[in-house]
């Protein structure tokens, strides 16, 4: 769906909270109702042929093409995505991972993916795209020459995330996407950590930017979808691959985005600050080798993050002072406010023992090889936390 043009010049807050709300899809209520719709209803046979002519945003037509509460959603997307023309949903962020890969790739070109990219990504680029003859090598995303070198050999496009799932490096992405453009090939990036509030992935240089909307947006843990958002040629390339394999989310989950989107900025903003006072008072305890935490001072990350990020959240990882793999799990199942479960950017705080070692085939942090966890900061007060953590790092070694 692209976007209107109105609130370009305002602010991200406000773009926030105006994106696709149009009055011809809200009507006299604030939120665009949810319109439950398989068919689309015609006045004549000839009005009917007449909507076929043309596949256009915004259109009425058979429900996969979706109806205004989908349409709303993208619109608000993609007017919160800087460079953006339009923005995709799918039913999930893999599915979004996957509409990004079906829409550049085709049998015979070769990819280069982060090494520290999302484990589904991984396993999509060793599974369905080496099935359909696209082949993938993996890279350090901190070896800026490493990469230009991959490009001896032609290169169709290169995946990127930043920070780094489980690791949180944050590569160059500038210069890797300038490297890229220079040898024709397209640059994607799962931007999930930060968002378009954090991070203005196609104004750094990236042709497509996907998103788990299950995280952020969502924002309260009980919705799953993705989106991928691009300037026009790309955008064209998502929608009509997405046509092409029926991909379609429900009204109803769509709202409940909708509803998420327009508090994200504020709940970002509470769980950044609680995540780096969090992070802060991990550095100074014992039982902590490293916090892996861009948005700490402290951080190998945190000059790039400085130089190209408006924005953090609530995720961060911290490696155990610890030979003991099993000391991460003691420490997590120590937690009392912390649920352990996957997926993050929900109002309540979650704790995952990881293992980032185990996603790499080359490892760019060495040092976050040990017991490692991860947390995903919520709307609790962040002294509650603390004293949690400190009562369950106490517990760390065994009993
Ligand atoms: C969760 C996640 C995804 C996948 O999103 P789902 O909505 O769970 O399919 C993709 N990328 C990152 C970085 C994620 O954390």
């Amino acid at each position: 769906m692209s976007g209107g043009g109105d609130d370009s010049t305002r602010k991200p807050a406000t773009r926030l909270v105006r994106g696709g709300r149009r009055p011809e899809w809200t009507g006299p209520v604030v939120n665009p109702p949810v319109w439950r719709a398989s068919t689309h209803l015609y006045e004549s046979d000839a009005a009917r042929r007449e909507a076929g002519k043309s596949n256009t945003d915004g259109q009425f037509f058979y429900g996969r093409r979706g109806a205004p509460t989908q349409w709303a959603l993208a619109e608000a997307l993609t007017a919160i995505e800087p460079g953006a023309y339009g923005t995709v949903l799918y039913p999930s962020g893999v599915a979004a991972i996957a509409g990004c890969m079906l829409a550049v790739l085709k049998p015979g070109d070769r990819l280069l993916m982060a090494d520290n990219a999302y484990d589904p990504s991984r396993s999509m680029a060793t599974g369905l795209l080496a099935r359909m003859g696209v082949t993938t090598d993996f890279f350090d995303p901190l070896d800026i020459d490493g990469f230009a070198a991959l490009f001896a050999n032609p290169v169709k496009a290169v995946w990127l995330e930043t920070p780094g799932s489980l690791t949180f490096e944050v590569p160059d992405i500038p210069a890797l996407c300038a490297i890229a453009r220079e040898h024709g090939a397209v640059s994607m990036i799962d931007n999930t950590w930060a968002s378009p509030l954090g991070f203005a992935a196609l104004e750094h240089g990236c042709d497509i930017v996907m998103m788990s909307l299950s995280k952020h947006v969502g924002g309260h843990s009980d919705l799953m979808m993705g989106s991928a958002s691009a300037g026009k040629r790309w955008y064209t390339a998502l929608r009509r691959t997405a046509q092409e394999l029926g991909q379609v989310v429900s009204p109803d989950d769509a709202a409940l985005a909708a509803r998420g989107l327009r508090t994200m900025g504020v709940r970002l903003e509470a769980q950044t600050r609680s995540a780096l006072k969090i992070a802060q008072w991990l550095e100074g305890q014992p039982q902590v080798a490293r916090v892996l935490c861009p948005m700490l001072p402290s951080d190998p990350g945190h000059a790039t993050w400085t130089r190209d990020f408006t924005g953090g959240c609530g995720l961060f990882g911290f490696v155990l002072a610890s030979e003991d793999r099993a000391a991460a799990a003691r420490v997590v199942d120590a937690l009392a406010l912390f649920g352990i479960g996957y997926s993050w950017g929900g109002y309540e705080s979650l704790a995952l023992a990881t293992a980032p070692q185990d996603y790499r085939s080359i490892m760019p942090s060495p040092d976050a090889a040990g017991p490692t966890i991860r947390l995903s900061i919520g709307l609790e007060d962040p002294d509650d936390l603390i004293a949690d953590l400190a009562q369950a790092l106490a517990r760390m070694e065994s009993p």
